[in-house]
C-alpha cells in the first residue's frame, strides 16, 4: 500500500543552502519553460513538450550560455520533474481548462523540490534522519513515525515561513491483526475533553491547554501589531518614517510562524491520540459518525470544532486503522450514545449538554456522561464499517 509520510526536517545550514539552491533553480527552469514555450508559440504555432525542452537546455542552451551553467548544479531529477510540472500546466492551459500558466514568484509560490528513487542507496531510513539524494542525511524532527520496513518511492522537499518539510512516498505492508488485546473500543468525541474511550481514558481538549491559549494570545496580539503597520504605511505614503515595507514582511512572517506552531500542536496532538488508541490493538475501533459540515453550521460549536481536526482524527484513524488491520465502526449520529444507560439500556430524554454525569433514573448507575457514551458505543450493534 502507497502511503505519504509529511514530517519537519532539520536541515544543516549547508543542506539548507543547497535546498534553497535547487528550489531556485526549479522556479527559473519552471519559468523559463513557460517562456521559451510561448516565444515558440507565437512564432512557430508549435508547442515544445518538456522533454524536447529538457534535451534543448542540455544541448544547446547551456553549451552556449556558460553563465547558466549552475542549472547544472542541483539534481537533474529535481529539475526534470519543475519542467513536467510545467509542461502539464501549459497542457492544461491548451486544453481550456485553466489559465495562461503563472510564473511562480520567489516568496510567493510553493516550490517543492522532488527526488524520484533511482536505485537501492538513494533513499535510506533510520529512525531520526533519511537520506536524500544529493542533499544526504537530513534529520527528522520526529522520531520512530515512519516504520523503517518502508520501502522509499520519492521524495519533495517543501518550505513553509523558515520551517523545512519533506513528505515521503513509502511502499507499506500491511500486518494482519491476529491477537488483538481487547474485543474493541468505543471513542466519544466531544468539546470538553477531545476524546473518551470505553476502557476510561480521557484525552483532554488541547485547546484548553495552556500552551495553545498563550500562543492564541500572542497570535491575536501580534495581528493586532501587524494591522496597525498596515494602517500606519498607507496614512504615511509619500512621508518618511512609520512602518515600512520591510518591517511589515516581518511581522507578517512572526504572525504566519505563529500560525504554523498552533498548526503542528494540534496536528500533532490528533497524530498522537490515534497512535495510543492504535497502540491498545483493539479488534474494532467504534465511533460516532459525526455530521461535522452540520456542526459547523452552529455559530457557537463551529470555532471549538474547527480547532478540534474531528474530520481530520476521522480520516487519520481510518487510514491508520487500515494499515493495522483494526475496523473502524460507524455509529449514526441519531444513535443516542449519550442519553442511553449503558449498564440497563434506559433512555434519559431530559440529558442536557450541561449535564457531565449520567445518574439513570431506572437503574441508579452514576457514571460520567462521555464514559457512558463510549460504552454504548463500543456496545453498539448497529454500525457501518468505514
Ligand atoms: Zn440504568
Amino acid at each position: 500500500m502507497l502511503r505519504v509520510y509529511k514530517i519537519e526536517i532539520k536541515p544543516t545550514k549547508d543542506q539548507i543552502i543547497k535546498i534553497h539552491q535547487t528550489i531556485g533553480v526549479c522556479r527559473f527552469i519552471y519559468n523559463f519553460y513557460i517562456i521559451h514555450n510561448k516565444e515558440v508559440y507565437e512564432k512557430e504555432g508549435k508547442f515544445v513538450s518538456g522533454m524536447s525542452f529538457s534535451k534543448w537546455i542540455n544541448n544547446e542552451f547551456i553549451p552556449n550560455n556558460k553563465e547558466y551553467i549552475w542549472i547544472k548544479k542541483v539534481s537533474s531529477k529535481a529539475v526534470k520533474r519543475s519542467i513536467m510540472n510545467a509542461e502539464r500546466a501549459f497542457r492544461q492551459f491548451f486544453s481550456r481548462k485553466t489559465g495562461f500558466p503563472k510564473f511562480k514568484k520567489k516568496n510567493k509560490s510553493n516550490v517543492g523540490i522532488y527526488f524520484p528513487k533511482n536505485n537501492k542507496t538513494d533513499f535510506t531510513l533510520e529512525r531520526h534522519r533519511i537520506k536524500v539524494p544529493t542533499i544526504g542525511l537530513v534529520r527528522l524532527k520526529e522520531y520512530g513515525y515512519i516504520p523503517l520496513h518502508s520501502i522509499v518511492r520519492s521524495a519533495t522537499i517543501t518550505k513553509k515561513c523558515d520551517r523545512y518539510y519533506i513528505a515521503i512516498l513509502v511502499d507499506e505492508k500491511l500486518k494482519p491483526n491476529t491477537k488483538p488485546y481487547t474485543e474493541g473500543i468505543g471513542v466519544d468525541l466531544g468539546i470538553k475533553s477531545f476524546a473518551t474511550v470505553s476502557n476510561g481514558r480521557v484525552f483532554a481538549n488541547i485547546n484548553k491547554t495552556v500552551c495553545v491559549r498563550k500562543t492564541e494570545k500572542s497570535l491575536r496580539r501580534e495581528q493586532r501589531r501587524l494591522s496597525r503597520k498596515y494602517e500606519s504605511l498607507k496614512s504615511r505614503k509619500n512621508k518618511e518614517g512609520g512602518a515600512t515595507r520591510q518591517n511589515i514582511q516581518k511581522q507578517l512572517l512572526k504572525v504566519q510562524k505563529l500560525h504554523v506552531r498552533l498548526y503542528n500542536i494540534r496536528t500533532d496532538y490528533v497524530n498522537k491520540v490515534i497512535s495510543e488508541l492504535v497502540k491498545t490493538k483493539p479488534k474494532f475501533i467504534n465511533i460516532e459518525d459525526l455530521n461535522v459540515s452540520g456542526m459547523m453550521k452552529n455559530r457557537y460549536l463551529s470555532k471549538a470544532i474547527a480547532g478540534q481536526k474531528f474530520y481530520e482524527f476521522r480520516e487519520k484513524l481510518i487510514k491508520k486503522c487500515r494499515q493495522n488491520d483494526i475496523e473502524v465502526r460507524l455509529s449514526d449520529r441519531f444513535y443516542a450514545s449519550s442519553k442511553k444507560c449503558h449498564h440497563c439500556g434506559f433512555i434519559k430524554k431530559d440529558l442536557k449538554l450541561s449535564d457531565r454525569e449520567f445518574v439513570c433514573p431506572n437503574c441508579k448507575t452514576l457514571i460520567d456522561r462521555d464514559l457512558n457514551a463510549a460504552i454504548n458505543l463500543r456496545n453498539n450493534k448497529t454500525y457501518k464499517i468505514a
